[in-house]
C-alpha cells in the first residue's frame, strides 16, 4: 500500500445518513455448495425487500467474476481474494445504507471471518445448506457432471474443501426449506433484530 494516501472520513455519520435516509445498511452473507440456492434465495430476497421500500442490492458469485474479479481462479489464494474484494465492495454498500445480499460460495471460514470483522456486527451468515448429492442432482449449471469427469479442477464439495459455518446467524436446509419460507426465515431475523428499516407503510 503506497504511504502517500489519507483516508477521508465522510462528512455524515452512519446514524445521521441511516436516519435521513430511513434506510440502513447490513451484508447478508449467503454461503454454501454451487447449486444449493444462494442466488435463487438471493434474487427472491432482494426482490421482497425492494418492495417492501427497503434499498436492497445482490452481488452474485458469477455476476462479480464477470467484472471485479475477472483476474481470479479457484485456488485458496486466489478465492481469498475474491471474498476480500467482494467484502469491501459490500462493506461500502453497507455504509451507503444499503441491504447487501452476497451470494458466494465462500468454502473457507476464516474469508468469511474477514469479511465479518469489518462490518461491525452489520453482517448476518446465512449458510444454504445441502448436500453435496442434492446440488449435484439440481447440477443448475451442468457444473458438477464436468467436476465429477474431471473436467473442472478445485470444484467445491468435489475436489476442493467446503468449511460449513461453524455458528451462522441462519440455517438453512434447502431439501426441507421453500425458497418463499427461507425468504420468510431472513426477513424474520433482519426485523427482530432491528437489522432492516421497514417503512411503516409496509409493516
Ligand atoms: P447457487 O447460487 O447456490 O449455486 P442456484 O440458486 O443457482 O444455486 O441454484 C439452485 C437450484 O436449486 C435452482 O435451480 C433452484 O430452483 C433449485 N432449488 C430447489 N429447491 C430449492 C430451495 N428450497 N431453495 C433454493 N433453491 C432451490
Amino acid at each position: 500500500m503506497s504511504s502517500n494516501i489519507t483516508w477521508h472520513a465522510s462528512s455524515l455519520k452512519r446514524e445521521e445518513r441511516e436516519t435521513l435516509l430511513s434506510s440502513k445498511g447490513v451484508v447478508i452473507w449467503l454461503t454454501g455448495l454451487s447449486g444449493s440456492g444462494k442466488s435463487t434465495i438471493a434474487r427472491a430476497l432482494e426482490l421482497c425487500l425492494v418492495r417492501h421500500g427497503i434499498f436492497a442490492y445482490g452481488l452474485d458469485g458469477d455476476n462479480i467474476r464477470f467484472g471485479l474479479c475477472s483476474d481470479l481462479g479457484f485456488s485458496a489464494e486466489d478465492r481469498a481474494e475474491n471474498i476480500r474484494r467482494i467484502g469491501s465492495v459490500a462493506q461500502l454498500f453497507c455504509d451507503a445504507g444499503t441491504v447487501c445480499i452476497c451470494s458466494f460460495v465462500s468454502p473457507y471460514q476464516k474469508d468469511r471471518d474477514a469479511v465479518r470483522n469489518r462490518m461491525n456486527g452489520r453482517f448476518v451468515e446465512v449458510h444454504v445448506d445441502c448436500s453435496v448429492e442434492t446440488c449435484a442432482e439440481r447440477d443448475p449449471k451442468g457444473l458438477y457432471r464436468r467436476a465429477m469427469a474431471g473436467e473442472i479442477p478445485n470444484f467445491t464439495g468435489v475436489s476442493a474443501p467446503y468449511e460449513a459455518p461453524r455458528q451462522p446467524e441462519i440455517h438453512i436446509d434447502t431439501t426441507r426449506v421453500s425458497i418463499d419460507d427461507a425468504v420468510q426465515k431472513i426477513w424474520d431475523y433482519l426485523f427482530t433484530k432491528e437489522l432492516i428499516a421497514v417503512p411503516f407503510s409496509a409493516r
